[in-house]
């Protein structure tokens, strides 16, 4: 992308956090944010990986920072955007993304799993939207997009803590979305619901080990798996991240409350 490119982009002056940045649909949501032209703001529990995506970021002539934010913590949140905001004076997008997968019968699993699965997927989203609304008031509005997925409408065995947690956010982010409008704060708020999309995520599943020593790779296992799947494979992170850039910027102004499902027919 060239300089030119990214000063006349889609999202030209705007700001945007997003979390879990570092990997997959954050990561790919991060780099398209700033090819049109936002200032990024990558964070992530693994600092490290945060700071990769930056590196992408910067060597394609766009303009990024890493945080370390666990979205678990509200002390963190603070910290983080009353940093950026002193460095670049506002926040109109944020992408609440950072979540976890988790599967196991439910009567084999302790409360302190349901609720680790809970404090990442529906507390961190809880604590962004708190703060980041805060901080687009001071600015005059902006738009927050909060990840759920396609297991937050469609139930599936084994994995109750998930699904669960991904439908709060999906409730949580309409009763956001009619807050900020009922104040008057031109802030939106919607949701992306994605289908099954090739990330790491899978990997931290039994299953899905037990699986791939069968099939004998990932791209073996969403192939499997995508046979319930009405355009048969499972999404590119990309293909979610061109959503989340549709409902980022001023193209989507009328949008707030709104639930885009991306995936590929599956929930149909
Ligand atoms: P991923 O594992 O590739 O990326 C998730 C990122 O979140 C990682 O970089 C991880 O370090 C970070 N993270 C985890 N816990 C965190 C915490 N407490 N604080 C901050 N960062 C944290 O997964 P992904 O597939 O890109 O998932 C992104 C989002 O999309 C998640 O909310 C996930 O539930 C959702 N989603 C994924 C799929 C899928 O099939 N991959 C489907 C539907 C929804």
């Amino acid at each position: 992308m060239s300089q030119h490119n990214i000063q006349r982009g889609r999202l030209a002056e705007k700001t945007a956090l997003i979390t879990g940045a570092a990997s997959g649909i954050g990561k790919a949501t991060a780099i398209l944010l700033a090819h049109e032209g936002a200032k990024v703001a990558v964070a992530d529990i693994d600092k490290d990986g945060a700071q990769n995506t930056v590196g992408e970021i910067v060597s394609l002539g766009g303009t990024a920072v890493a945080y370390a934010l666990d979205v678990t913590s509200e002390q963190e949140w603070q910290r983080v955007i009353d940093d950026l905001l002193e460095k670049w004076g506002r926040l109109d997008i944020l992408v609440n993304n950072a979540g976890i997968s988790f599967a196991k019968p439910l009567v084999e699993m302790s409360l302190a799993e349901w609720r680790k699965v809970f404090a990442v997927n529906l507390d961190g989203v809880f604590l962004g939207t708190k703060h980041g609304t805060n901080a687009m008031r001071k600015g005059g509005g902006g738009s927050i997009i909060n990840v759920a997925s396609a297991s937050g409408i469609k139930a599936g065995a084994g994995a109750s803590a998930y699904c669960a947690s991904k439908a709060a956010v999906r409730m949580f982010s309409k009763v956001a979305a009619l807050e900020c409008a009922q104040n008057g704060d031109n802030i939106r708020v919607n949701t992306v619901s994605p289908g099954g999309v090739m990330t790491q995520m899978w990997e931290s599943m039994g299953f899905w080990q037990d699986m791939k020593a069968q099939t004998g790779s990932a791209e073996a296992n969403w192939q499997a798996m995508s046979q319930d799947v009405p355009l048969k494979r499972f999404a590119k992170p990309e293909e979610i991240a061109a959503a989340i850039l549709y409902l980022a910027s001023d193209e989507s102004a009328y949008v707030t409350a709104a639930e885009l499902v991306i995936d590929g027919g599956y929930t149909a």
